[in-house]
C-alpha cells in the first residue's frame, strides 16, 4: 500500500537519481581520506554554504553535537533559544558529549534578540563564579515553521563577533529558509561561523548532514567525529546521494512550500480547525483540532486507515509536512480525508 506520510520530511525515499548514483558511485575508505565522492560532495557542500571546508555526519543531531564540541571546551555556556533542536530534542547530548552547560534565552517564535545574547555573554576570567561563553547557536529555518529573518542573523553575528565568540547555525533546513527568504544558502551563512545542514530531510537523500566552517574548525571536527564514532568507511555510497541532494532537488523546496500553503488554506476552511497561517513559511502546517470535538488520537487513526501517516499531537498542536513525495492531488486527497473524519 502507498502512504502519504506527512509527518516529517524525514521520510522521504531517495529519488531514482540518487539510487542510480549510489549504485555507480566510486568508494574508498574515507577515514583514510580515500573516498573520492566523499571528497567530492563535501568540497561541493562547503561551496554552496561559502565555508572553507565541509564534513559529512551520519545525521543533524550528530553535526550539531560535533559542532559544539569542536567549537567548546568543558564548563563552557552555550547561548540558545529555549525552543531549539539542541535544546529541545537532541536528548540532552550537549552535557554528556561536549560536556558544556545551555544557557537559554526566550526565542521569539525563534527569533533571538541580539542585545539579549549580548547581555548574556560572559568571559571565564571576568569573575571567579563565571563561565565563559564558548558558542552561541542560532536555528534557521526554525522547526517551529518560521524562518529568521537577515537582519536578525545579521545583528547575532555582529554581537558574536564583537566579544569574539562563535556563532554556529542549526540549518537543518537551510534551503529551506534560503528558499523562502528568496536567496542563496551564502547569504544566511554568512551570519555564521559553522553550519549544520541535513541531506536526508526535503532533500531526500537517505542518509547525513553536513557540518562546514572553516578548514581549521573541520580538521579538528574530523578527528572529533573519529571520537564520536563517526569515521565511516566507503561512505561514497551515502555521498553519491548527498551531490544529487544539492545539485538537483533544493529547487524542488519551493513546490513542497506551496503544497504546505494550499494544505494550510483549504485545512482552514474546515469548521474548528485552527490554522497557525502566519507560520507557514517553509514546508510545515501547525494547527489545532481542540473546537471540533475530535481527539488528535481519533484523527490519527483515522487517516491512517485511509493510508495517511501522521504524528500526533505536540504541545496541543498537530503538524503535517510536506515533501517531495506529496503532490498537490495529495495535499487535496487529504484535506478530504480530514474534513471525513472531523464531520
Ligand atoms: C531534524 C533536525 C535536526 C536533527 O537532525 P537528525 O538528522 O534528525 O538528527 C536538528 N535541528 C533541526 C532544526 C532539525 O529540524
Amino acid at each position: 500500500m502507498k502512504y502519504i506520510d506527512l509527518r516529517s520530511d524525514t521520510v522521504t525515499q531517495p529519488t531514482p537519481n540518487m539510487r542510480e548514483a549510489m549504485f555507480n558511485a566510486i568508494v574508498g575508505d574515507d577515514v583514510y581520506g580515500d573516498d573520492p565522492t566523499m571528497r567530492e560532495l563535501e568540497e561541493y557542500a562547503a561551496k554552496v554554504v561559502g565555508k572553507e571546508a565541509a564534513l559529512f555526519v551520519p545525521s543533524g543531531t550528530f553535526g550539531n553535537q560535533l559542532s559544539l564540541f569542536t567549537h567548546c571546551n568543558r564548563g563552557d555556556e552555550v547561548i540558545l533559544g529555549d525552543d531549539c533542536h539542541i535544546v529541545a530534542h537532541e536528548v540532552g547530548a550537549a552535557s554528556v558529549i561536549a560536556g558544556v552547560q545551555l544557557r537559554t534565552i526566550v526565542s521569539n517564535k525563534g527569533e533571538l534578540d541580539p542585545k539579549e545574547i549580548e547581555n548574556r555573554i560572559r568571559k571565564a576570567d571576568e569573575d571567579i563564579h563565571f563561565p565563559g561563553t564558548g558558542l552561541i547557536c542560532v536555528e534557521n529555518a526554525h522547526s517551529n515553521g518560521r524562518v529568521v529573518s537577515l537582519s536578525i542573523m545579521k545583528g547575532i553575528y555582529e554581537v558574536a563577533q564583537k566579544h569574539n565568540v562563535p556563532v554556529h547555525l542549526d540549518g537543518a533546513r537551510l534551503f529551506n529558509a534560503a528558499t523562502y527568504l528568496g536567496v542563496e544558502a551564502k547569504e544566511i551563512t554568512k551570519y555564521c561561523d559553522s553550519v549544520m545542514f541535513c541531506l536526508s530531510k526535503g532533500l531526500c537523500a537517505p542518509v547525513g548532514s553536513i557540518l562546514a566552517g572553516s578548514k581549521e574548525f573541520i580538521d579538528k571536527a574530523r578527528k572529533n567525529r573519529k571520537l564520536m564514532g563517526g569515521g565511516l568507511r566507503q561512505a561514497g555510497v551515502l555521498a553519491a546521494a548527498g551531490l544529487v541532494a544539492l545539485k538537483e532537488m533544493i529547487n524542488n523546496l519551493k513546490i513542497d512550500h506551496e503544497n504546505a500553503i494550499l494544505l494550510g488554506e483549504e485545512l482552514s476552511k474546515i469548521d474548528g480547525v485552527k490554522v497557525r497561517k502566519e507560520d507557514m513559511h517553509i514546508n510545515m502546517v501547525f494547527f489545532t483540532i481542540k473546537d471540533t470535538g475530535c481527539s488528535s488520537e481519533k484523527l490519527v487513526q483515522g487517516l491512517l486507515d485511509k493510508g495517511i501517516k501522521i504524528n500526533g499531537e505536540e504541545n496541543g498542536e498537530i503538524r503535517f509536512v510536506t515533501n517531495y513525495w506529496v503532490s498537490k492531488e495529495d495535499v487535496y486527497h487529504v484535506v478530504n480525508c480530514v474534513k471525513e473524519i472531523l464531520n
